[in-house]
């Protein structure tokens, strides 16, 4: 047993709390060699739909040390952000991860916190921090650090605390002690497969990304096909439901951390307010906000299918 690395594990796990994460695991870095084959199988059956990026990588989405030279832990981190306030059922629905500013500026800004006490006491470590936003296959690396289950909807399941969270990564080149992943306790519940509007959940934990709401409502660039008029419930931005209906969500506490907190001049405008939205308006409204990503032309195509 290397006692250095477990102390090194239980002051991160330490740390992270301080700072505000939900929880903090680690594992070796290696290859994925069971999500090899998943991933293989994903790209060939086009469920990535148009994005393309997916494609890219694919060694480095599967292997930590040829995206972090001399890679040998992967730290993972969750981020809480279930809002205390929801949205009214009868507004244009959006996402909960998208209700405050944007996560990949929040978040990383409290991963650099980190990266600098471990720096200060461990001294020199080289690594990099990433919040979606490099090749890593973050649901994969949370599982291995024992974070949670991968969900029959994709998602990481937490028994304590359900799937409303961000994660987060950091890879470094020293040796922290590996967690111990726990077990799956979806049993044979169904209820994010039976209520996904789209039938994107083809089979447990596989999404085909180009049925989801997600990809319609943020990721797709061209028209949206009228064949999905009427099946999306309200949602103009992401898409919750299968979060929404999953027992386990019964056990989300709302975040501490203001900056994911429910903005009205967002949250409670009706679908005419959005309709009468003009560019201008929409660019001073979502700056900072993750529904800046979809811009002013891809919230009114996510409208108009509406009409
Ligand atoms: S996010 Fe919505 S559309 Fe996508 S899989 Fe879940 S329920 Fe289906
Ligand atoms: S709704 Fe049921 S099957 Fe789906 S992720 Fe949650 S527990 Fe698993």
């Amino acid at each position: 047993m290397n006692w250095i690395a477990v102390r090194r594990n239980e002051q991160l796990k330490q740390w992270a709390r301080e700072l505000g994460f939900l929880d903090c695991g680690s594992s070796k870095a290696e290859f994925l060699s069971e999500e090899a084959p998943r991933l293989e199988e994903w790209l060939k059956n086009q469920f990535h739909g148009e994005m393309q990026y997916m494609e890219n990588h694919f060694d480095k989405r599967l292997d930590p040390r040829l995206l972090v030279p001399g890679a040998k832990s992967v730290i993972s981190l969750l981020y809480n952000y279930f809002p205390a306030q929801q949205q009214p059922q009868d507004l244009p629905q959006i996402s909960k991860y998208a209700y405050g500013e944007d996560y990949h500026v929040v978040v990383k800004d409290k991963l650099k916190l980190l990266w600098d006490r471990m720096s200060q006491e461990w001294g020199q470590i080289e690594g990099r921090c990433f919040v979606d936003s490099a090749p890593v296959l973050e649901r994969a690396w949370a599982v291995k650090s024992g974070l949670g289950w991968q969900g029959k909807n994709g998602n990481l399941i937490q028994k304590r605390a359900g799937s409303f969270f961000f994660l987060a990564e950091i890879i470094v080149d020293i040796e922290i002690a590996e967690d111990t992943p726990t077990t799956d306790h979806c049993g044979s519940c169904t209820k994010c497969i039976d209520a996904c509007p789209t039938d994107a959940i083809v089979k447990p934990q596989v999404v085909d990304g180009s049925r989801c709401i997600s990809y319609f409502t943020i990721e797709l660039k061209n028209a949206i096909d009228d064949r999905w008029k009427g099946q999306w419930n309200d949602w103009v931005f992401g898409c919750d439901i299968c979060q929404d209906v999953c027992p386990w969500n019964r056990f989300s506490k709302p975040t501490k951390d203001e900056k994911f907190n429910y903005r009205n001049e967002i949250l409670d405008k009706t679908w005419e307010d959005w309709r009468q939205t003009t560019e201008e308006e929409f660019k001073k409204l979502t700056k900072g906000s993750p529904l800046s990503r979809t811009k002013w032309s891809g919230m009114m195509k996510n409208l108009s299918l509406f009409d």
